[in-house]
């Protein structure tokens, strides 16, 4: 599910609308989001939503919310914002889209702007957290500090809509410990929503002079890895949907270096089930005979089927069971396994 709400049991469909650093009082070390689009004038949204609804399968049967992405929504200049809430609103009058959501930044969040963001349609905002380690926010000049998600995340809950949080495992300075304080107070948040984006290094930003000057080492792919394990195990666990993990694969994106992948989601969950069984190979040693749901069945096998290579097992599938599980056919409580029961074993 993406987008925070949902009927008929089908995800719903997000309408992106890019209004690219808008709201941006400087540039974070790690972004240039002019690579990807230019700002979206209001007047198009009409536009923009008819065309992409038009291209969706089923959108009368879904739920149709408005993104506004790729800048600071909230501190976007005054006749600015009213244009685009007056455009966005009037298409949730219409009953052409459902609700509105935006990003934005922790520093750039009060009651009255959210009430009023609420009046026009608004249910879910989200907030570029990144990191809850001041000596990290500083070093990728966030120009914020962890006192402000918190602040913020309270204004957002207190507002009636949906809290949303971004994260950037491996920012400069962020070690292992950092990274559990940062999922830790996270958590304590009580976000609905969370992505992990690993912090990759995009060609022509500062984090890549760091780079280039030796400055910065990002995270290898393996590490990005497990520390997006460890944050979607300890958020599933508290009930927290992950709505992704990694930057979704896109022409414009020019990476210079760090742990981008295309498949970066798939192969954080593929980690979890090599992790789970392990352990259950282990406990039971032999040739393991596993049942998962059959949509985790991928999952279980491996990218390049390096799970099943490594441990041998047979599998066989059954919907009743829940994703993120496994169990050993036949064996009682010691045979089963969530992400929650290998967090130890991960970082
Ligand atoms: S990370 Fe967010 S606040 Fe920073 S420059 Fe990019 S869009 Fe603006």
């Amino acid at each position: 599910m993406q987008g925070g709400v949902e009927i008929s049991g089908l995800s719903p469909v997000v309408i992106p609308v890019f209004v690219s650093h808008l709201g941006c009082p400087h540039r974070c070390i790690f972004c240039d989001q002019t690579q990807f689009s230019e700002p979206v004038a209001p007047e198009r949204i009409p536009g923009i939503v008819s065309t992409f609804i038009a291209g969706c399968r089923d959108p009368h049967l879904r739920k149709r919310i408005i993104a506004f992405y790729g800048g600071s929504f909230t501190g976007i200049t005054p006749g600015l914002l009213d244009r685009y809430l007056a455009e966005a609103g009037r298409l949730v009058e219409a009953g052409i889209v459902h609700g509105i959501k935006a990003s934005t930044r922790p520093d750039m969040i009060t009651p009255e702007l959210l009430a009023r963001c609420r009046r026009t349609g608004f249910v879910e905002m989200e907030i570029g957290v990144q990191s809850m380690d001041d000596r990290v926010l500083e070093a990728s000049r966030r120009g914020h500090s962890a006192s402000d998600a918190v602040s913020a995340a309270r204004i957002v809950r207190d507002s009636g809509l949906e809290l949303g949080i971004q994260l950037m495992p491996g920012l400069p300075g962020e070690d292992r410990e950092s990274f559990r304080r940062t999922i830790d107070e996270t958590v304590s948040l009580r976000p609905d929503h969370v992505r992990l984006y690993p912090a990759v290094v995009v060609k022509g930003t500062e984090m890549d002079r760091m780079y280039q000057a030796g400055a910065y080492v990002p995270l290898d792919l393996d590490e990005a890895v497990r520390r997006c394990l460890y944050g979607y195990a300890r958020f599933s666990r508290q009930g927290c949907t992950v709505l992704r993990m990694g930057l979704p694969p896109s022409r414009s994106l020019q990476v210079a270096a760090g742990p981008y992948h295309p498949a970066f989601g798939f192969l954080v969950k593929a980690r979890g089930y090599r992790v789970m069984t392990g352990v259950l190979k282990q406990r039971f040693g032999g040739e393991l005979d596993l049942e998962v749901h059959p949509g985790s069945v991928s999952e279980l096998i491996g990218y390049r089927k390096e799970n099943i290579d490594e441990f041998g097992f047979i599998y066989s599938f059954d919907e009743r069971l829940p994703r993120d599980y496994v169990q050993v056919r036949g064996a009682v409580e010691r045979g089963c396994l969530q992400l929650k029961d290998i967090l130890e074993y991960i970082l």
